[in-house]
């Protein structure tokens, strides 16, 4: 890629999640990837420290992916998955549930997150109307829930800009309290022990609708893209009782928290709560080729399989389990089994705690919660211009060498699991650098 693009270059392409405006004005681009590191088109190494999009966990540039890509692409190119199959389908579906806890045994292929959580609320929703209970329609998602961009993920999410830019929502949906509480719970060192309680919220929500109204609950079991906001210890397993007693299904959004971000494969068995559908993406190809996958309890599987005979699932995607994403799966998921890399974020989590927390006196700092390999680091708002402190930190530390994620004021971090310790150091010491120089 040329160093050189022009203004007039950018133009065309109009960003997602982007300021446009200000990004073409002063352009951030990416050239190159290797292991920890991105190089920008002039040559300027920049330590990766959000995992590109919390998806590269086995780092840049793995030249296994590459090849069995490659291969696949030579061999098959694409096959439809409608009414046909192809062997790599089939292949990935199998590891893959050697990952999952319990019964979580059935794989249904998406293409992003976005997707997967769509698909999820669709099986919740559909799963009741083949029991027998087509009345349980509603979907129940939680304040500063990300899941997503599609219509469903955003009426279920619990972010006020999809609210105020795309009108009406999914009738029926409602919302539970967020847990994050800066007064009770500031600077906490892993799960907060203040809160659980807010997990009762699901039943005032069943006693103003009814159960026999609801169908699931989707949460995220630690919220990433929303500003790193974690469960208060026994919340998750507080949802998981109120979802049981009254039939509920409880979907994990695992879109982040999959793939070894918080040192287990999957955040269910980080938690030690079992949920009835897990939604995937990103760290499942380690972000290679665009994929995602929900995970179904045996149940409900065999509930579709027994309803009349022929397609009992009306839903799917032309590029579900494409052969180039299933060979970027299989090849990814044999990384991260030889190299131990869904168990690493274990053993790191306690120097990445001790060195995020480090910055607790920076200025403006006004949280620090961290868990797995993940932190968010709150810092104040300014007055009357909020988010303007979290872009300022995001485009100094590019220019430092880090690449940071930011949401509002939220600093993000999650790198790569193969972050070596001396990595840690330097990711955290650049960043309290950038703190320190800004107003
Ligand atoms: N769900 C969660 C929890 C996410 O964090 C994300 C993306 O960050 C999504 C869903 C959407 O994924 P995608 O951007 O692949 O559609």
């Amino acid at each position: 890629m040329s160093s050189a693009l022009t203004r007039d270059a950018l133009e065309a392409f109009w960003m997602p999640f982007t300021a446009n405006r200000q990004f073409k004005d002063q352009p951030r681009l990416l050239a190159r990837a290797e292991g920890m590191h991105y190089w920008t088109p002039d040559g300027r190494k920049v330590l990766d420290g959000c995992a590109g999009l919390w998806c590269v966990n086995a780092g840049h540039g793995r030249k296994e992916i590459t090849a069995a890509v490659a291969e696949q692409m030579a061999t098959l190119d694409y096959a439809p998955t409608f009414q046909m199959g192809h062997p790599a389908g089939f292949e990935l579906a199998n590891r893959l549930i050697k990952l999952t806890p319990g019964d979580l045994n059935h794989v249904f292929f998406t293409n992003s997150g976005s997707e997967s959580v769509d698909t999820a609320l669709k099986i919740a929703i559909a799963y009741h109307r083949v029991k027998g209970e087509a009345s349980r329609q509603r979907l129940i998602g939680r304040e500063k829930g990300y899941h997503g961009v599609g219509f469903g993920g955003i009426s279920v999410g619990g972010l006020s800009n999809n609210r105020k830019y795309f009108g009406a929502m999914l009738p029926g949906v409602d919302h539970l309290r967020h847990t994050l509480d800066i007064e009770h719970n500031a600077f906490t060192r892993g799960v907060p022990e203040w809160g659980a309680h807010l997990a009762d919220d699901l039943e005032r929500l069943v006693a103003l609708h009814d159960a026999s109204t609801i169908a699931a609950v989707i949460v995220e079991p630690m919220a990433g893209s929303a500003g790193v906001i974690l469960p208060p210890k026994g919340y998750l397993q507080k949802l998981r009782a109120i979802c049981d007693k009254h039939g509920i299904l409880l979907i994990f959004d695992e879109v982040i928290t999959g793939f070894g971000r918080l040192g287990t494969a999957f955040g269910a068995q980080y938690f030690d709560v079992m949920p009835d559908i897990i939604t995937t993406a990103k760290g499942l190809t380690n972000g290679a080729i665009p994929m995602g996958a929900v995970f179904v309890r045996k149940q409900i599987y065999d509930a579709f399989m027994k309803g009349p005979d022929g397609i009992e699932f009306f839903h799917g995607y032309t590029y579900s389990a494409h052969p180039a994403a299933c060979a970027a799966g299989l090849a990814t998921q044999e990384i991260y089994e030889r190299e131990g890399l869904l168990t690493r974020g274990a053993d790191l989590a306690k120097a990445w705690e001790d060195a995020v927390h480090s910055l607790r006196s920076a200025p403006n700092v006004i949280d620090i919660r961290n868990l797995g390999l993940v932190a968010g680091i709150e810092l104040q708002p300014r007055a009357g211009a909020v988010g303007a402190r979290g872009y300022e930190a995001l485009v100094k530390c590019f220019e430092k060498g880090i690449l940071i994620r930011t949401t509002g004021d939220t600093i993000a971090l999650s790198p790569p699991l193969i972050i070596s310790t001396a990595q840690i150091d330097e990711l955290i010491t650049r960043l309290g650098e950038v703190l320190k120089t800004i107003a």
